[in-house]
């Protein structure tokens, strides 16, 4: 090889003039190169790529007297290279085609379960004998055992999906957990379990984060921890992170069947359950603790259990504490202060889809409330002109012109010949933060997600009422 160029070896006259350059410095700065090069070998005949090492040769004195060179034909290797990224991309196209999938089937059906929930809601408060009453009460569990299911999977695979959003606002953590053991304690209480909470008084009054998704994770955990206990507590508890001050500590404790050393790290793994013979059992899905751990992780804490077959299970998140200014926000208030109010209120519901309609109009059947109802967006535009409500439903999607349009052009109208705004409601399927966001810019004043319950139908029209002047007479204190 000695006295020999890349000219004796190649023809391509693009890289060896590349290949002179590379010489050239490696003799100046006496720095090796490796470089990477489509080239021609003589030998070959056809297009190859190579990989040029360069590195100096000095002599007793560290002077440079000479280049060494060896190239190394890398085709193959670069073509296993292509297919692995090729590979890659298509499996991450194939994922994502995957949990939009999934996200829209289980949209699809959150609709239909609208119904189906609400209905039997109805139904169990007619007259029924006591058989009826339980296969109705039955149905109306399983109706919400289903939505559990539709809810992970499509929370699972939008955060598959990437396009999951996390909200910034100020909460209480105490006010969350609070909150949330009153909402699980009627579920433990059924089984005979003893539910308590406590929160720790070094607990900031106010934080900033996510408290839907706290919740949410908290639901879960304390869920669980009901489902696989079947007899003694449930302690749900708030603290600074012992040895983290920077940190708030949640934990969920249990005194139920516990959980295998081997298993506890499974667990977190998408459908993965203890024992495959737990679903029959217990039902679920496997879906919920590694939703709570991508939840978790994405708020920058971390989630672990300690457990003991047979004796309980601890499981344990933190999240770190980021401060608000409290005095720049409310909170939202206690909702057991909220007053009662009787006031009949004039409401427009904007839904195209008709047993949507029905499911509304029967949820105010024994209210003193009146509804009009209108099927799409330019009716509801027509009706806000001609009348005079307190309050608009308006569905997001639909025909003609969409809820956020809609309302866009009632906001604009009022402008215009100087009315007060009327309260806006969103109504959607969608639960995302996204959704709020375009709910708020378009002027709506609240956001529900469907399913929505009777009883937050109620609750929200009586929060309405609240706000409107009150009638005197007609106020009353729960
Ligand atoms: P699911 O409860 O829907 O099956 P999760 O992801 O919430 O799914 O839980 C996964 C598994 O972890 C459960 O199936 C169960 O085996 C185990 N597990 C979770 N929480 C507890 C608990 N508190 N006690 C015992 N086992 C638990």
């Amino acid at each position: 090889m000695t006295g020999k160029g890349d000219e004796d070896f190649f023809t391509s006259e693009d890289a060896l003039s590349k290949l002179k350059s590379v010489d050239q410095s490696v003799l100046d700065t006496g720095t090796p190169s490796r470089v990477e090069m489509v080239v021609v070998p003589i030998s070959k005949g056809e297009t190859r790529i190579y990989l040029e090492a360069k590195r100096p040769i000095f002599d007793e004195t560290g002077r440079i007297w000479g280049l060494s060179g060896v190239s190394t034909d890398i085709t193959e290797q670069k073509r296993i290279e292509e297919e692995l990224r090729q590979a890659k991309t298509q499996a991450e196209v194939a994922t994502k085609a995957k949990s939009e999938f999934l996200a829209a089937m289980s949209h699809e059906i959150r609709t239909p379960m609208n119904v189906v929930l609400g209905m039997s809601e109805l139904l169990l408060e007619t007259n029924l004998n006591a058989m009826q009453r339980r296969f109705a009460q039955l149905m109306h569990d399983s109706g919400k055992a289903l939505l559990g299911v539709i809810n992970d999977v499509l929370d699972f695979s939008r955060i598959e999906a990437g396009r999951f959003t996390l909200s910034e606002a100020p909460y209480s953590p105490r006010q969350v957990v609070v909150e949330t053991t009153h909402l699980m304690h009627i579920a433990a209480e059924e089984k005979g379990l003893v539910m308590e909470d406590e929160v720790s008084s070094l607990i900031p009054e106010v934080v900033l984060g996510d408290n839907g998704r706290v919740r949410q994770v908290l639901i879960n955990l304390m869920g669980n921890a009901i489902k696989f206990t079947h007899e003694g507590r449930v302690d749900v508890r708030l603290t600074i992170g012992p040895n983290e001050p920077e940190t708030l500590l949640f934990s969920v404790a249990d005194t139920g069947i516990g959980i295998d050393q081997s298993q506890l790290e499974n667990i977190f793994e998408n459908f993965k359950q203890a024992n495959g013979g737990i679903t029959r059992r217990y039902g679920g899905s496997g879906l919920g603790l590694s939703i709570s751990r991508r939840l978790i992780e994405m708020m920058g804490g971390r989630i672990w259990v300690e457990s003991q077959l047979g004796v309980g299970s601890t499981f344990f998140f933190t999240l770190p504490v980021r401060i608000a200014e409290s005095s720049a926000y409310t909170l939202a208030p206690d909702t057991e202060s909220v007053t009662t109010n009787s006031r009949s209120l004039r409401i427009l519901l904007a839904e195209d889809v008709e047993e949507n309609q029905i499911l509304f109009e029967a949820f105010l059947m024994q209210t003193p409330h009146q509804v009009i109802i209108v099927n799409d967006g330019i009716e509801a535009v027509a009706m806000v002109q001609k009348e005079r409500f307190d309050a608009v439903f308006m569905d997001v999607q639909m025909p003609h012109l969409d809820g956020y349009a809609a309302t866009r052009k009632i906001r604009d109208w009022e402008r215009a010949v100087g009315n007060e705004p009327v309260t806006v409601v969103a109504l959607s399927a969608h639960a995302m933060e996204q959704e709020i966001q375009r709910s708020r810019s378009a002027g709506c004043d609240r956001y529900l997600t469907k399913p929505i319950s009777k009883k937050l139908l109620l609750e929200v029209l009586n929060q309405i009422a609240n706000q409107l002047a009150p009638c005197p007479s007609q106020v009353q204190t729960s």
